[in-house]
């Protein structure tokens, strides 16, 4: 199957599942996860009305960015020295997860007078092999991380575990939502967080159920990746 067909299925569930738990389809929005892929699946994707594409890593998203002009998303690790090269150029940031991370992403974001938009990456599974905040530590992060200027803190990500059987996730996604409620009725000045990074592929149908308010989807659009 093509973009074009792959993009209507998908949009086609989204809705569906958006439809099981009464919300709209609007506050939901496809982050096409174009990592690996050329630019000319990014110009078909564009065509077919996608804006937002996620990419991981510095290199090959900088390269991008000079051949086409979209809304990016950075998804993947982020390394001190690298946020220079990102600030001010993407749409939103998802994957804060440590405090050195926020100090760079600060200088950088105040040196060229902007905010910088984040999430902060969630190990919600507790993985030894991801990156992310565990949920013991996420609050006493937030709360050092909500002192910096240059940056506000919109939500939080996770990446689930891989799984071919979306319901095994659904756990995570919930207990994502409910850490993000508890964190915000807790009044910390700067926070107040209503996106939810969450759902890729395998498991974006229950993610949306679970109020995923950004779903970030690869391999589902454009076919499975060659290198990874
Ligand atoms: C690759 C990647 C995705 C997309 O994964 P698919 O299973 O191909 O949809 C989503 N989020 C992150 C952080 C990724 O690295």
């Amino acid at each position: 199957m093509g973009i074009a067909e792959n993009y209507k299925e998908i949009r086609q569930r989204i809705e569906e599942a958006c439809k099981r738990v009464s919300r709209d389809t609007k506050d939901v929005e496809l982050i096409a996860v174009s990592k690996t892929r050329p630019v000319s699946e990014i110009e078909i994707a564009r065509s077919l009305s996608m804006e937002s594409f996620g990419e991981n890593r510095v290199n090959e998203l900088r390269k991008k960015m000079e051949e086409i002009s979209v809304s990016w998303h950075f998804i993947g690790h982020l390394q001190t020295n690298k946020v220079k090269y990102i600030v001010g150029k993407v749409a939103l940031i998802h994957s804060l997860d440590s405090i050195r991370l926020a100090e760079e992403i600060s200088r950088c974001s105040m040196k060229k007078s902007l905010v910088s938009d984040v999430l902060i990456e969630v190990n919600v599974a507790e993985e030894e092999s991801k990156f992310g905040i565990r949920t013991n530590e996420l609050e006493s992060f937030i709360r050092e991380v909500s002192q910096y200027e240059g940056l506000r803190i919109r939500g939080l990500m996770t990446v689930a575990p891989y799984t071919e059987n979306g319901e095994e996730n659904r756990p995570y996604f919930r207990e994502l939502k409910k850490i993000m409620v508890d964190l915000n009725n807790k009044n910390i000045d700067n926070i107040n967080m209503n996106v939810l990074s969450m759902g890729m592929t395998g498991d974006y149908e229950v993610a949306i159920e679970e109020g995923a308010t950004l779903i970030r989807i690869g391999t589902g659009i454009f076919g499975s990746r060659i290198v990874d």
